[in-house]
């Protein structure tokens, strides 16, 4: 189908509360952008976009679990069907299963596996779904929100499992850009800082706007922007 809308569509994972939320809302001022905020779970999805849209925001909703192979590619399919299009990709959705104090000798395989599941496949397999309609406007732009505690360059302990699930993450981007190099489409990791959210808890320094500023820019980057980094405060860090 072709949508005479000349605006272009994007995604966010994740989306019902949180950094993805907020990504959706800054998103969703810019003109030039039409918003599909995405949940696991339609009814707390429907209600986050209900309420940007009581702040007068327009933006569309689409049910999504990451988790699933086949949910990717009906997502895939309505994007083509609604619009034809799809050029921004934020892979927000995220879990920290580790239980509380763990460490790498006493932490359970399945922790890893069920991790991975979200963080790491989750990004791949919407990466592999959503890219070819990307490649067909040779327009892109992939954001896959990392943490600094996939740092290989500052690793520390705790929270392994999840720690692991960013650093691949991060391998992810980087192959990604190279594969994607020349084609329009522009690929890039970035860490919210510690941000006041379920996950980052009540101590956190970072309110939900300065962590989701830096995905927001590398979301709309101009065609000359950079790929295949790692940014936080829209500064790159080291992976
Ligand atoms: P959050 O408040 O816990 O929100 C996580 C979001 O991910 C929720 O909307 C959750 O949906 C969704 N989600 C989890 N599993 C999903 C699945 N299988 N399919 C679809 N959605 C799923 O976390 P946050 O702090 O906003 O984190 C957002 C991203 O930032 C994550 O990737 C996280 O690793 C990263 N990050 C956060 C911090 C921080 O300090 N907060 C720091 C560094 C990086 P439900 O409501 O259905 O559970």
């Amino acid at each position: 189908m072709t949508d005479p809308d000349p605006r272009r569509v994007a995604v966010v994972t994740g989306a019902n509360r949180g950094i993805g939320l907020e990504i959706c809302r800054q998103l969703s001022r810019r003109d030039e952008l039409r918003v599909v905020l995405t949940s696991r779970d339609e009814s707390k999805g429907r209600a986050a976009v209900d309420m940007l849209r009581a702040d007068g925001l327009h933006l569309d909703y689409q049910q999504f679990d990451v988790t699933s192979d086949r949910a990717a590619k009906v997502l895939a399919g309505r994007l083509a069907e609604s619009y034809g299009r799809c050029d921004v990709l934020v892979n927000n959705a995220g879990v920290m299963l580790d239980p509380r104090g763990s460490r790498v000798l006493d932490s359970k395989v399945a922790t890893y596996r069920d991790t991975f599941e979200t963080n790491f496949f989750g990004p791949l397999r919407l990466i592999q779904a959503l890219a070819p309609l990307m490649k067909k406007n040779g327009y892109g732009r992939i954001v896959n929100i990392s943490s600094g505690q996939g740092q290989l360059a500052d690793m520390g302990t705790g929270t392994p499992a999840y720690r692991v699930s960013k650093t691949a993450l991060n391998a992810l981007t980087r192959t990604c850009a190279a594969e994607l190099a020349g084609s329009g489409i522009l690929v890039n990791a970035m860490c919210p800082g510690w941000v006041r959210t379920d996950m980052g808890g009540a101590a956190a320094p970072r309110p939900l706007t300065q962590g989701a500023d830096t995905a927001v820019w590398l979301a709309t980057l101009p065609k000359d922007g950079p790929s295949g980094g790692f940014f936080r405060d829209r500064k790159p860090i080291p992976w």
